[in-house]
């Protein structure tokens, strides 16, 4: 049911909207939004919803969010809301096809001038630096389109450099950490010496939402770089091998395979070829100093905060494989006959 805006209880912290808080990125940050006592509000297209999205809504609804109907490229209906919920916060984890869509909703915050601080859907790499070849170089330039008109709107904004999510980088699956690692062979790309960050999807939400309200933040670009979550193609690898208790082939995946497969211009795998691209070869993630007068590392914001760490997240990826396991090999005695692998298990999104 949606809300209406006289339902609505006073409260000292920020008013967030959240948009696109039914997608992958989205709900992590919905989730540390209600468990940080913000007044939470979501922003749901209208129209039918297939059960799975809806029972996310429903739980949301559980723990005290409010959903508001509409779409983010509707600038009256945005301004409308924005004044009548009195949101303070807005943040966007709209997925990559709607990027373009926010900057109505910027020119919407604008003209309403009350908003303290907007995150746009980043929640990935610094793209001001960031270098990958197209496709994903197209989804880069809007990304970063939509950072220059927000910066010249005034409204306040904090970008997200949270860097890749915690789980095996699969070069075709936009949302990687909903699958284990493989089980049957490890795709290294190029020498597997390049370093990334791998943060998990619980902590992106927890910082994200200690960054709205902190004024150090303000106009800056946040970096997640926790070291214990700093990792090679090899060292995750390892880490997986460990985990299992086994060795598991590996297979180079050369620099020219990964610039084929993103040649291809399949959208999304090639974007995310593209990508992992960026990040194993060219060193995307660690190539630069955090050193600008926009940047900001999140360890030195909150040193007393610790990350998850890479090797507890794969812990839970073993429980994720042997459910998987179970289940394909119940789907076999029925008839269904699957075995868990990165081929099989459905890499794309
Ligand atoms: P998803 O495709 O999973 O979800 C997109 C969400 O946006 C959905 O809730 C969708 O609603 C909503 N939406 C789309 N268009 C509109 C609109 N016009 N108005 C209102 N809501 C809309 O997105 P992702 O989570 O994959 O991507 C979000 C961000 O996270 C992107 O910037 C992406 O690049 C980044 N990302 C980063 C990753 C990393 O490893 N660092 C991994 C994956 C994503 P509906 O339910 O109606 O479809």
């Amino acid at each position: 049911m949606a809300t209406s805006p006289a339902n609505i209880p006073p409260t000292l912290k920020g008013r967030v909207l959240i948009v696109g808080a039914t997608g992958f990125m989205g709900k992590f940050v919905a989730e540390a939004s209600l468990s940080s006592g913000h007044a939470t509000f979501l922003l749901l297209r209208p129209g039918p919803i297939i059960s799975s999205k809806a029972s996310i809504i429903k739980a949301f609804q559980d723990k005290g969010a409010r959903v508001i109907y509409g779409v983010v490229n509707n600038k009256e209906l945005m301004e409308k809301i924005l004044k009548e919920y009195e949101i303070d916060i807005v943040i966007s984890a709209i997925g990559a096809e709607s990027l373009m869509d926010q900057l109505t909703l910027v020119e919407a915050m604008k003209s309403v001038k009350s908003i303290k601080r907007f995150l746009p859907s980043e929640f990935g790499h610094d793209v001001d630096r960031a270098d990958p070849v197209e496709p994903g170089l197209a989804m880069y330039k809007e990304k970063r389109l939509v950072r220059r008109v927000i910066e010249q709107s005034g409204v306040p904004y904090t970008y997200i450099c949270c860097n890749s999510i915690a789980s095996w980088p699969y070069y075709d699956n936009c949302h990687p950490s909903q699958l284990p690692p493989p089980l049957d062979q490890l795709h290294i790309y190029g020498d597997g010496t390049v370093q990334a960050y791998f943060i998990g999807g619980y902590d992106i939400g927890k910082f994200t939402m200690k960054v709205v309200d902190d004024v150090r933040t303000i106009n800056k670009n946040v970096h997640f770089r926790p070291p214990s979550n700093c990792y090679s193609m090899n060292g995750l690898a390892s880490l997986w091998e460990k985990k299992l208790g086994r060795k598991i082939p590996r297979v180079t995946v050369s620099e020219d395979d990964l610039l084929g497969i993103a040649a291809e211009n399949c959208i999304p795998e090639s974007i995310v070829a593209s990508i992992t691209h960026d990040i194993f070869i060219n060193g995307c993630q660690v190539k630069f100093h955090i050193d600008g007068i926009h940047d900001v590392e999140i360890g030195t914001l909150y040193p007393g905060e610790e990350f998850r760490s890479l090797e507890d997240c794969f812990g839970d990826f073993v429980h994720m494989a042997v459910d998987n396991n179970i289940n394909n090999n119940h789907k076999g005695e029925n008839g269904g006959g699957v075995t868990t692998t990165a081929a099989t298990a459905g890499t794309k999104k």
